[in-house]
């Protein structure tokens, strides 16, 4: 996980790991292709209570390896392009896009139970009178 640089600054640990896996391939076609999937779990900080939360990822990606802008624009849609160029492709690169492409654009928790903000402002205070719903019907009811 700390070789993912560009995916550290989301994350609020580098702790675990993910587990990446590679394939590659020529398709029918002649595109040569490189497929992968990457699982695991990494760890944000939900932006309403600033506590961790965990996002199991399970990705699944196929890149269309191209030499060219031009190529790639050709590619099918079910690839995504991946131009190569004179630096060999990292592995790691490669995976810190398609990690970033899968984060949340602003990670909150999901519920009461693991949101401690949310449990924080929903907490009715003692001495709230908070009107029920089923007496404001059984009003209504006695006026007819
Ligand atoms: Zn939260």
């Amino acid at each position: 996980m700390a070789d993912l640089q560009r995916v550290l600054p989301e994350l609020l640990s580098d702790t675990g790991e993910l587990l990446v896996e590679l394939d590659l391939g020529k398709a029918p076609d002649g595109i040569r292709f490189m497929s992968g999937s990457i699982q695991g779990d990494i760890e944000l900080k939900c932006q309403r209570c600033m506590e961790g939360m965990k996002l199991p990822l399970d990705l699944a990606f196929c890149l269309g390896l191209v030499q060219s802008q031009a190529a790639a624009n050709e590619l099918p849609d079910c690839y995504e392009p991946l131009v190569l160029t004179a630096e060999p492709a990292s592995i790691a690169e490669l995976v810190s896009d398609e990690v970033l492409l899968a984060l949340p654009i602003v990670p909150l928790h999901r519920g009461s139970i693991e949101c401690q903000k949310f449990v924080k402002d929903y907490q009715p205070s003692s001495n709230e009178q908070r009107d029920n719903p089923f007496d404001i019907l059984a009003e209504l009811k006695q006026k007819q």
